[in-house]
């Protein structure tokens, strides 16, 4: 796909510090490439730890004039990003499909979805209550009011190279914190040109400053915001492993932390369900992004009595599904984002095939289409000890695993350290109330596998993270509680 869009200026393949668009401060810059083709799209500025401090000085310089700002002033900011982003959708759509991978189609739900949470936290900016606490002894007064933390720093993986950074810029500058952030370093071309967006939209500068860097530059410059006190906060959208090192490197300045990580979903099928709706529900979860979401069910539990029947029915549906590039407009799946991640997918399912498992439908890498592409594929006979079951493929691949009742659903869906998202199909309405209350899961779809929207709370528990994002609740992590008790009232 060739870059050319209607608005050439909007790839940036520079830092956005200060209201000032710069390379990195000692000239590096690193290839940001097509995982369809593996061709180089765009050099952009490879950050080091000089560059996050000068993006954190600026933040922190900023951060007393837009703290001040009327609420309704930093809404009308907000709503005029939101409007710009929406009017700038085919070129975002385009720009994110050349440098992650997924259908044209794809990217410009994306587009939407990310700027629904920019529309929604322009108005919960307005709705920042604190309480009057009823008087508890005479001549004083209690109250609690609401801050925005600080500085808050961004750091988002490339699955969803807009929606992850939106949803922690917008609900940051709405409750009137400053930002410093790192888009993914296989996709920060998007996310620039977002930052492009919100400084057209009239952001101050030095509220919103954003950095690229290789993955290696990322870690140092990151470490740079880890260690500096003026950084009030972290928020991370990626792996367990990483929220984990995050969580203890900025234990020594203690920031406020907001971790949505990994995910294993657990996808049950009992029974008593729908089964054409459980398979619609399961190609829609499943197989968005080609599977790389955090929310795509890992594991697929069908109860024996329609275990045949489900797994012929969705072998039939992923047959179908159509593998080729973003730019091909009937496409439904596309590359996976790098040689890394095309790996582990194949590693899982050999893995698999080696202890028993058969291959229903895919199985195989589709090298006559790219070097990334992956086949849809459906494994049955699955079980417990196979990676497919403990840890996160990441890729177009449902194995389907045999139960017998639900009380072994629960126990092998919950069989695990992760807990972000949980689906299961059910006619029962009183299994419905059984067993939603005791999945472990930050995220629940009930007859339902499109579970994501700005209204709603988004985190997890266990492993998979803490915090919420969208919603009411999605204020709070960028808020702290001040409480003012005012005296010699008698
Ligand atoms: P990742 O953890 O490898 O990288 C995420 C970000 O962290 C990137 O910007 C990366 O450069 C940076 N990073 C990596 N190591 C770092 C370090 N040592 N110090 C500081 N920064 C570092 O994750 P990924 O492969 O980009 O994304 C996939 C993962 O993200 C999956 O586990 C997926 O489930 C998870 N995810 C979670 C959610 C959610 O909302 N819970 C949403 C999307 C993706």
């Amino acid at each position: 796909m060739s870059l050319a869009l209607t608005r050439n200026e909007l790839i940036r393949p520079l830092n956005l510090i200060d209201g000032t668009w710069t390379g990195a401060a000692d000239g590096a810059r690193f290839a940001v490439t097509n995982p369809a083709t593996g061709e180089t799209i765009a050099e952009v500025a490879n950050s080091s730890a000089a560059d996050a401090r000068a993006a954190t000085d600026a933040a922190a310089r900023a951060f007393p004039a837009w703290r001040d700002k009327l609420p309704r002033e930093r809404a009308e900011i907000l709503r005029r990003w939101h409007a710009l982003i929406v009017a700038n959708t085919e070129d975002l759509a385009k720009l994110m499909s050349t440098e992650q991978g997924k259908p044209l189609a794809e990217s410009r739900g994306e587009v939407a979805y990310g700027a629904s949470y920019v529309a929604w936290f322009a108005d919960e900016a307005t709705r920042i209550y604190g309480d009057l606490i009823p008087q508890q002894q005479r001549g004083k007064r209690m109250s609690a009011v609401k801050e925005p933390v600080g500085v808050v720093a961004a750091i988002t993986p490339w699955n969803f190279p807009l929606a992850m950074i939106a949803r922690k810029i917008a609900p940051a500058l709405a409750a009137g914190c400053t930002v410093i952030a790192k888009p993914a370093e296989d996709t920060p071309l998007t996310a620039l040109a977002l930052a492009a967006l919100a400084q057209e939209a009239g952001l101050p500068n030095g509220v919103l400053n954003m950095l690229s860097a290789s993955r290696e530059n990322g870690i140092a410059a990151v470490a740079d915001w880890l260690a500096d006190a003026r950084v009030r906060k972290i928020t991370f959208t990626g792996s367990t492993p990483v929220g984990k090192h995050l969580a203890r490197e900025s234990a020594a300045t203690l920031k406020k932390l907001s971790l949505e990580l990994g995910g294993n979903a657990p996808f049950i099928v009992f029974d008593d369900a729908d089964l054409d709706a459980a398979v619609t529900g399961l190609m829609a979860a499943k197989f968005r992004n080609g599977g790389q979401t955090c929310v795509c069910p890992n594991r697929v539990y069908v109860q024996a009595g329609v275990y045949a029947r489900f797994a012929d029915l969705l072998a039939t549906r992923v047959a179908a599904l159509k593998v080729a590039p973003a730019t091909d407009p009937q496409a439904q799946i596309g590359p996976m984002i790098n040689a890394r991640a095309i790996d582990k997918i194949a590693s899982h399912v050999e893995d698999a095939v080696k202890q028993g498992a058969k291959v229903l439908t895919g199985g195989k890498r589709l090298t006559e289409l790219g070097p990334n592409y992956y086949a849809p594929t459906v494994l049955t006979d699955t079980r417990d000890g196979m990676l497919v079951c403990c840890e996160e493929t990441f890729g177009p691949v449902a194995p389907l695993f045999r139960f017998d009742d639900e009380a072994e659903a629960i126990r092998l869906a919950n069989d695990t350290p992760f807990g972000l998202a949980a689906y299961f199909y059910t006619q029962d309405v009183r299994r419905i109330h059984r067993v939603a209350g005791q999945l472990e899961a930050g995220v629940i779809g009930i007859n339902e596998g499109a579970v994501s929207s700005e209204a709603a709370p988004f985190g997890g528990v266990k492993e998979s993270g803490y915090g919420r994002e969208g919603s009411k609740y999605g204020l709070d992590d960028y808020l702290s509680i001040k409480y003012l008790c005012q005296g010699g009232l008698d």
